[in-house]
């Protein structure tokens, strides 16, 4: 899979992130395993977390994103993955749905802050206000806040899933997931 920014000609280019999730659906588009290297023929990986590229390019065919917005950072990724991907891929539940994540919602922010930054800490215990993003009063699926054109549920969804919908769309038609991916494990 070539790992440049500048894509090479008829390569479809796609870039993925996570934001507030596991990794574990990144895991799984690795375990396409040998699947990979016939993917290597077709896309141009021009930025994620699994190559070194740091800057989103001004504009990229597929991008993936996993896991849920649960803050100002999450959200400022998912619009400028919006803004400069043709089409944008729901991956995985926390995605598509909050699942994991969410699970605070059921929570005041500020009593999640507390047991997680005071009531479980001996040492300094106190809220902070720098290096760490600022967190969203509630965790929102990626649809809620950006249009996305492909969802693809499963915790984490399978590999065949992740092929099968890849290969759909450098086939150039539109894949309609439902038929390979359930939620959950
Ligand atoms: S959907 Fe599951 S595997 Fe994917 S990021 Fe969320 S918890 Fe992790």
């Amino acid at each position: 899979m070539s790992t440049t920014t500048t894509s090479t000609a008829n390569r479809i280019t796609v870039a993925t992130t996570w934001l507030d999730g596991c990794s574990g659906c990144h895991m799984s588009f690795l375990d396409m395993d040998e699947r990979l290297v016939d993917l290597a023929q077709q896309i141009d990986i021009v930025y994620s977390p699994l190559v070194d590229t740091k800057e989103l390019p001004e504009q990229v065919d597929i991008g993936i994103l996993e896991g849920s917005i649960s803050s100002e950072d999450d959200l400022e990724k998912a619009k400028a993955f919006r803004k400069h991907c043709t089409l944008l891929i729901s991956l995985g539940d926390c995605a598509v749905t909050g699942n994991v994540p969410a699970i605070r919602n059921h929570f005041k922010l500020s009593d999640v802050l507390d047991r997680a930054y005071r009531e479980n800490v001996d040492l300094q215990p106190q809220i902070p206000t720098k290096s760490v993003p600022v967190l969203l009063t509630t965790v929102k699926p990626i649809h809620s806040e950006v249009e996305v054109d492909v969802f693809v549920p499963g915790c984490p969804p399978s590999a065949d899933a992740i092929w099968y919908v890849l290969s759909e769309l450098i086939a150039g038609r539109k894949p309609d997931p439902s038929q390979v991916t359930r939620f959950g494990a």
